[in-house]
């Protein structure tokens, strides 16, 4: 921020521009009469050549009128230089306040801020990242200790059995949102029961040999494809999935398909048989 100081009536006599030709609608026209003021604050700013030609006065208050420039600084399109000018009632003279640049709605801006944190998408995971996991992720809760208190554990409920997932040797395990979340994300992924190789399965995971189960509350929708064969092999699949591998698919066609054996009884060819 740049503070200049100038005798008012000096400035008023050296003005190149009449009051009248400035866009300045009701504002202060001594201070609307500054212009030369204004733009000798965004130069002592900026440098000459990064300021353009005036653009008008936008009234601010009482006594407090900001000018407007154009900015002629390189990658800049679209900006303007805004000089806010003032001074104390009863005086003429007029002093800068603040010089700043400003974007129009044309101007090139920088894309919004996205924290770090929330960057990272699925996918982009690779060998070597390191994704620290933040102490209050509501995806996880604090294992189970021991000391909390048993009430839970002894009536579960149908839908959270606590029990089946206690935890130790965890300092932390999924919560109902991270098990929600992610039970939600793999059933609507390729291992649910919308991808192409689901939908044309013969049956699905469920009723498939090859399928291992899971313990926890996930196990009561998700396992894990054990079908060397499979694009899911080593994989969690819902129960509502499935592929061509499936245990039970049956035989496409009916295999090869052989003739009838015919037995010539009736000619007297001769037969070779060359013992190998
Ligand atoms: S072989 Fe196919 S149907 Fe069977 S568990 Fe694996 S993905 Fe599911």
């Amino acid at each position: 921020m740049t503070t200049l100081e100038t005798n008012a009536e000096t400035e008023l006599e050296s003005t190149t521009l009449e009051l009248s030709t400035l866009e300045h609608g009701s504002a202060d026209p001594i201070c609307a009469a500054a212009v030369d003021l204004a733009r000798a604050a965004a130069i002592a700013e900026a440098g000459d050549s990064a300021v353009g030609e005036h653009l008008g006065v936008i009234p601010e208050g009482e006594t407090v009128a900001t000018h407007l420039f154009d900015c002629t600084m390189a990658g800049y399109v679209g900006w303007q230089w805004q000089v806010s000018t003032t001074r104390a009632h009863g005086t003429q003279r007029v002093t800068v306040s603040e010089v700043s640049p400003a974007p129009t709605t044309s101007a090139l801006l920088a894309p919004e801020w996205v924290p770090w944190t929330e960057r990272i998408k699925p996918g982009d995971l690779s060998s070597g990242t390191v994704v620290p996991t933040a102490d209050d992720d509501p995806r996880l809760q604090p294992g189970w200790s021991g000391a909390d208190d048993l009430a839970a554990e002894l009536d579960p409920g149908p839908l959270q059995p606590v029990c089946w997932e206690p935890g130790l040797g965890r300092k932390r395990v999924p919560s109902p949102l991270g098990r929600t979340e992610a039970a939600i994300r793999w059933h609507r992924g390729e291992a649910g029961p919308n991808s192409a190789m689901a939908r044309s399965a013969p049956a699905d995971c469920a009723s498939c040999g090859w399928m291992l189960t899971i313990g926890g509350p996930l196990g009561q929708m998700f396992g894990v494809c054990s079908n060397a064969l499979s694009p899911s092999d080593g994989h969690v699949v819902a129960f509502d999935h499935g592929c061509g591998g499936h245990s039970d698919a049956p035989p496409v066609g009916g295999g090869v398909s052989v003739v009838d054996v015919v037995m010539d009884e009736v000619s007297n060819a001769n037969l070779e048989y060359e013992a190998e």
